[in-house]
């Protein structure tokens, strides 16, 4: 016993997100949540997507009410418009806020920062990080800042 109550603040869900959801998952993973998506895994099958979801201890989020009532703690979102479905995951109490880059937008991966003997800068001299497992650069340009401000307005 004894041990700190450090409770469930820093705690996030990993996430599976069903296949009308891609673009949603961008979102989420710029915002540092572990987002698997159905179609990079090669799932489209409502079992096959439960299954895996279930096996790697995923929170599954879907449009579809009949998979969503399937899971033990499925999240079902209503709205087609991307900024409506992050603020139903902002009144579900997610924190939907950029600190530094750390997955990989197109494929989850993980990103490390490219400062070793030659660091590589963006063309505007910002700092650049580099995705692990597909090689893509990320850097805090336009896109970053619009993602910033249409999570700002939730
Ligand atoms: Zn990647």
């Amino acid at each position: 016993m004894g041990s700190p109550s450090s409770a469930s603040s820093s705690t996030r869900p990993t996430l599976f997100l069903d296949v009308m959801l891609g673009k949603l998952a961008t979102y989420l993973r710029m915002c540092g949540y572990d987002t698997a998506y159905a179609l990079d895994r090669g799932v489209e099958d409502d079992d096959e997507i439960l299954e895996l979801a279930q096996k790697e201890g995923k929170t599954l989020i879907t449009r579809d009410e009949r998979l969503s009532e399937r899971t033990e703690n499925g999240i079902l979102l209503t709205s087609l418009d991307v900024t409506e479905q992050l603020r139903e995951l902002d009144t579900r109490g997610f924190d939907l806020s950029l600190s530094e880059p750390s997955r990989c937008s197109s494929c989850n991966g993980e990103l490390v920062r490219n400062d070793g003997e030659s660091p590589e800068h963006a063309p505007d001299g910002t700092q650049i990080w580099r995705c692990a497992d597909c090689g893509k650069r990320f850097w805090k340009g336009s896109h970053w800042e619009s993602v910033e401000r249409t999570l700002a307005d939730l």
